[in-house]
C-alpha cells in the first residue's frame, strides 16, 4: 500500500506514474479539496475568467478508473514504528511506503494582528473563498510582500476597482531574483497601472483592529498608518510540514531528502514544495516551488518506487510568470548579480515593454541563461542551446528560432545585434540564412 499525503501537482503525478508502472494500492489524503486542481489558476477564478471546475485537470470519474483512491483527510501524525497515519477524524491508515507531498503556506513572521478577519494570504482554494467572500466590502487592500503572489493578489483587486497600496522592503522590485535592471523595468509598467501604489523600502510593522477584530489599517516600520480593510499576506511561503516535525522525520526549513526523494524515516519520501535537499543541485535551491519541479520530481519518484532508480535531474532551471501585462520567462541562470567572471547584456526596447536580458561567461563565450520579459521565447530552443554549451554570438544571431512572434525580430534583430556588437567590439550579423533553412526543413 502506497499512501501519498497531498493531492497537489507532485502527489496526484507521484500517483498517476506509479499506477502506469505497477498494480499497488495507492491512497491520497489531502484535506484542502476532494479533486486535485491547479493551483496557479486561483486568479483567474477571482477574476471571472474560469470557475473551480475548470482547474480540475481530471474528470471526477478518473479517479476511481485508475484506481487511485482519494480521502479527503487532514493527517495528525506520522507513526514511523507502526508505518501509519492518524487523521482528524481518529482513523489510522497503514502504509508500506509513503509519499509527503504536503505543499507550502504562506509566512507569517509574527505581526500583531495577522491572524485578525480580512487579513490573509493567498495560497489554498479557502484563501480564495475567504477573499471572494469579503471582496464586496474591500475598497482598498494593503498588500505585504513583493512576490509574484502579491502581484496576482494586486491584480486581482484591481480588476475589481480595489485600490492597493503595495509594502515591499526592499528598494526594488522581486530584487532578491531579479537584476536592478530588470525590477526597473517591472516597477516602470506597475506605475502605469491605475489603483495600484507601489511602497518600496517599507515594511509592515502592525496591523490594527476594531473591536470586532477586523483590520482596519496597517502601521508601517517608517511609521506612517495606512487605512484599508483587507491585508493581503504575501511574504513568500514556506513548507506546510508542522506534523511530519512533530513526528520526528528529520526537517530544516522543508523536510530534508537526498537527491532520490528519501527522508531520515525509512520508506517515508517527500517531494514538491515541502521537501528540502541536503545537497542542493549546482546552480539551484535547495527547495523549489515551482509547478514543474514538482511534476518531475512526481514522476522521478514513481520510477524509483517501482524498480527504476534515478536521482533527481530537472535539468536546466526555466520558469514563467505574468507581472500584470508583462509576461516573463527566464531559461538557465540568470541570477539577481553577476558572479564572477560572468558578461551580461540587457536590450530594452525604446517604445514597446521588452526586455531581454543575456548572461554568459566572459572567457569561453558560453551562453548561461536569459529573462526575456513582454516576449515569449521557445523553451525546448533554448534548453538545446544550454544543452549544447552554444555561444552568446550563437544565440543572438539565431535568436529568431526561439521566438514565438518572429514579427519582432522582423524589426528589431538588427537593433540587437548592434547594440552587442557597440557593446562589446564585436562585429556578429544575423543569421538570416540559417533561419530560412531551418524554416524550409520544417
Ligand atoms: C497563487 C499561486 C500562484 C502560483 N503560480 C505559479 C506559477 O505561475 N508557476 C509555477 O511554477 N508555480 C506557481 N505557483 C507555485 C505552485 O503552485 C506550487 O509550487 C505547487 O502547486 C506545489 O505543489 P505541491 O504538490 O508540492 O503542493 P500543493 O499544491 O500545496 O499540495 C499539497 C496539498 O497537501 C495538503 N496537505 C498539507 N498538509 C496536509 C495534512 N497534514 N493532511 C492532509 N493534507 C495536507 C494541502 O492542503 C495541499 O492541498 C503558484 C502558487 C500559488 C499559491
Amino acid at each position: 500500500m502506497i499512501v501519498i499525503i497531498g493531492n497537489g501537482i507532485s502527489g496526484v503525478t507521484a500517483a498517476r506514474n506509479i499506477r502506469k508502472r505497477s498494480d499497488e494500492e495507492i491512497i491520497i489524503v489531502s484535506s484542502e479539496s476532494d479533486y486535485f486542481f491547479s493551483r496557479t489558476a486561483l486568479m483567474y477564478i477571482f477574476m471571472g475568467h474560469m470557475k473551480f471546475e475548470h482547474t480540475k485537470p481530471y474528470e471526477n470519474h478518473f479517479w476511481k478508473k485508475n484506481r487511485l483512491e482519494l480521502l479527503n483527510a487532514f493527517v495528525l501524525n506520522i507513526d514511523m514504528d507502526n508505518k501509519s497515519l492518524t487523521t482528524k477524524g481518529g482513523n489510522t491508515i497503514k502504509y508500506d511506503k509513503l509519499i509527503l507531498a504536503t505543499g507550502s503556506k504562506p509566512n507569517k513572521f509574527g505581526w500583531k494582528g495577522q491572524d485578525a478577519e480580512g487579513v490573509r494570504g493567498l495560497y489554498s482554494k479557502q484563501d480564495l473563498d475567504y477573499i471572494e467572500q469579503r471582496s464586496t466590502r474591500i475598497k482598498k487592500a494593503v498588500i505585504v510582500g513583493g512576490g509574484l503572489i502579491g502581484i496576482e493578489m494586486a491584480e486581482m483587486f484591481l480588476s475589481r476597482n480595489i485600490k492597493v497600496d503595495f509594502l515591499i522592503r526592499e528598494d526594488y522590485f522581486w530584487n532578491n531574483v531579479l537584476p536592478n535592471s530588470n525590477s526597473k523595468f517591472i516597477m516602470k509598467h506597475f506605475d502605469r497601472h491605475h489603483g495600484l501604489n507601489m511602497i518600496y523600502s517599507e515594511e509592515l510593522d502592525v496591523i490594527n483592529t476594531d473591536e470586532n477584530n477586523e483590520a482596519v489599517s496597517v502601521l508601517t516600520k517608517n511609521g506612517a498608518t495606512i487605512k484599508c480593510d483587507f491585508v493581503g499576506l504575501t511574504a513568500g511561503v514556506s513548507p506546510n510540514i508542522q506534523f511530519v516535525k512533530d513526528s520526528g522525520i528529520k526537517c530544516n526549513r522543508g523536510i530534508l531528502i537526498n537527491e532520490f526523494f528519501e527522508t531520515s524515516a525509512k520508506d517515508v519520501f517527500a517531494i514538491g514544495d515541502c521537501a528540502e535537499f541536503k545537497i542542493a543541485l549546482p546552480g539551484r535551491r535547495p527547495i523549489e516551488q515551482v509547478w514543474y519541479t514538482g511534476k518531475i520530481m512526481g514522476e522521478t519518484l514513481a520510477k524509483n518506487l517501482t524498480g527504476d532508480k534515478n536521482a533527481y535531474n530537472p535539468g536546466y532551471w526555466f520558469n514563467s510568470a505574468k507581472f500584470m501585462d508583462i509576461e516573463y520567462q527566464t531559461y538557465g541562470t540568470v541570477l539577481n548579480q553577476l558572479t564572477e567572471g560572468q558578461e551580461e547584456f540587457v536590450y530594452e526596447h525604446p517604445k514597446q515593454e521588452i526586455l531581454l536580458h543575456f548572461v554568459f561567461e566572459k572567457a569561453s563565450r558560453k551562453f548561461i541563461g536569459i529573462n526575456n520579459f513582454g516576449i515569449r521565447m521557445r523553451h525546448p530552443v533554448f534548453n538545446n542551446w544550454l544543452l549544447n554549451n552554444a555561444s552568446i554570438e550563437e544565440v543572438l544571431t539565431d535568436l529568431k528560432s526561439a521566438n514565438f512572434d518572429p514579427e519582432f525580430y522582423t524589426k528589431y534583430e538588427d537593433d540587437i545585434i548592434q547594440q552587442f556588437n557597440e557593446k562589446f567590439g564585436t562585429s556578429i550579423i544575423v543569421n538570416k540564412a540559417k533561419w530560412w533553412q531551418k524554416l524550409i526543413k520544417a
